[in-house]
C-alpha cells in the first residue's frame, strides 16, 4: 500500500492557507494545519475556521523548540510556510515581531525540514510565501527572479531575510524555494487591505451610501486571484527541480482603477463622489511599480492566471454584495 502524503500548512486559516489546505485535501493528502495559538497578537482567525479534515495545531511560529518538534511529530512530505503578518502597513507598527514571525521562523521550519529528513531518510520539501514586498523599490519593472532584492517596509526586509535563507537552505541539499508572490486577492482577503476595503465599501455605499477613507489611490499593484496563487506554490512543490518563482499576472492597476471597476459592478460611475483621501491610510513608504515577469512559473510550471482583473473584481465585488444581502 502506498503512504498517504503528509503536507503541513502554517498559516492555514488565513486567506492562502484556506485555499491551499482545500486543495491538498482534495490531492489526497493529510494535512496538518498550524493557527496562531489563542491570545495571538492581532485578529487572526483561529483553529475552528479550519476544515474537520485538517489536524490542527496552535503553536507559535516564534518558538523554534515547539516548531521543531512538530515537524519531527508530523514527519511531513510538504511544507508550505504562509504564516506570518500578511499585513505591510501593521509591519510599521509592530516591526520586531514581522522579523520574528515572517523573518526568523523561516530559519526554524528550514532546519526542522533539514533534521526530519536526515532522521527518516524521506524528503521533505519546503515552499517559503515569499512576496513582491522584498523588490520594493525595484530599479525594473516587471521584475523576475533576478532582481535584486530591496526592500522598503519592514515587512519586506523580514521576507527578503526570509527569502535568502531558503536559497541557503538550497545549498545544503534541501528541496526548498520560494514563490515571490504579488498581490493576491479573494473575498477571503480582510478588509486591512485596500482591494476588500474598497469592494465591501462599494457594497455598502450602493446600498446606503456614504463614503470610503483611503490612502495612496495612486499605487499600483499587479493583483491576481489568490487561488491562482496557492495552484503556483503547489506546482512549486512538486516540480522535478527547486526553483524560486515569481507569480504574477504581469498587469499592474492603480488603486484608482480598482475603485473604478468595484464602483461600476455595483452600477456607480461617479465614484469620486464616494471617496476621500485620509492621511491615516498613507504610507510612509510606498514600493515602486510591483509588476511581476512570471515567464519561469509559465516555462517550468505549466502555470498561468485564470482570472483577469475585471473578473478578480467582479467576483469580490459580488460576493460582499452577497453576504450584505444575506445580513437583510
Ligand atoms: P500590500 O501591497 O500587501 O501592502 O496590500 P494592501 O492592500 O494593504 O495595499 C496595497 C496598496 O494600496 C498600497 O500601496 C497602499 O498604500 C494602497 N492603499 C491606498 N489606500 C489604502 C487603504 O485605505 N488601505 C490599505 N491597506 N492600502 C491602501
Amino acid at each position: 500500500m502506498t503512504r498517504t502524503p503528509v503536507a503541513l500548512v502554517t498559516g492555514a486559516s488565513g486567506q492562502d492557507g484556506s485555499y491551499l489546505v482545500e486543495r491538498l485535501l482534495a490531492d489526497g493528502y493529510a494535512v496538518h494545519g498550524l493557527v496562531p495559538p489563542a491570545g495571538a497578537a492581532g485578529t487572526v482567525p483561529g483553529v475552528a475556521d479550519l476544515p474537520a479534515e485538517v489536524t490542527a495545531h496552535a503553536a507559535d511560529l516564534t518558538d523554534p523548540v515547539g516548531v521543531r518538534a512538530l515537524v519531527r511529530d508530523v514527519s511531513p512530505d510538504e511544507v508550505y510556510n504562509l504564516g506570518g503578518l500578511s499585513s505591510v502597513a501593521r509591519s510599521w507598527q509592530e516591526p520586531e515581531l514581522t522579523a520574528r514571525v515572517n523573518g526568523l521562523a523561516v530559519v526554524s521550519l528550514l532546519e526542522a525540514a533539514a533534521e526530519t529528513q536526515e532522521s527518516t531518510g524521506r524528503e521533505v520539501r519546503l515552499v517559503q510565501a515569499s512576496s513582491a514586498e522584498i523588490f520594493g523599490e525595484a530599479p525594473i519593472a516587471p521584475q523576475d527572479e533576478r532582481t535584486p532584492v530591496r526592500p522598503v517596509s519592514p515587512y519586506g526586509a523580514a521576507k527578503a531575510f526570509a527569502h535568502h535563507c531558503v536559497g541557503v537552505a538550497r545549498r545544503r541539499e534541501l528541496f526548498a524555494v520560494s514563490c515571490i508572490l504579488y498581490n493576491h486577492e479573494s473575498p477571503r482577503r480582510p478588509t486591512t487591505f485596500v482591494t476588500r476595503k474598497i469592494t465591501s465599501g462599494a457594497a455598502r455605499i450602493a446600498r446606503e451610501g456614504g463614503t470610503l477613507a483611503l490612502g495612496n489611490l495612486d499605487a499600483r499593484r499587479d493583483w491576481g486571484w489568490a487561488p491562482d496563487y496557492v495552484d503556483a506554490m503547489v506546482r512549486a512543490a512538486r516540480h522535478t527541480e527547486p526553483l524560486d518563482y515569481v507569480v504574477a499576472t504581469g498587469e499592474a492597476h492603480s488603486v484608482a482603477d480598482f475603485v473604478a471597476a468595484a464602483f461600476s459592478r455595483v452600477g456607480i460611475d461617479d465614484w469620486q463622489a464616494h471617496v476621500r483621501i485620509d492621511p491615516e491610510f498613507v504610507r510612509p513608504a510606498d514600493p515602486a511599480v510591483l509588476i511581476g515577469d512570471a515567464t519561469r512559473a509559465r516555462t517550468e510550471l505549466g502555470w498561468s492566471p485564470s482570472v483577469t482583473f475585471d473578473e478578480l473584481v467582479g467576483r469580490m465585488v459580488d460576493a460582499d454584495v452577497a453576504t450584505l444581502e444575506r445580513a437583510g
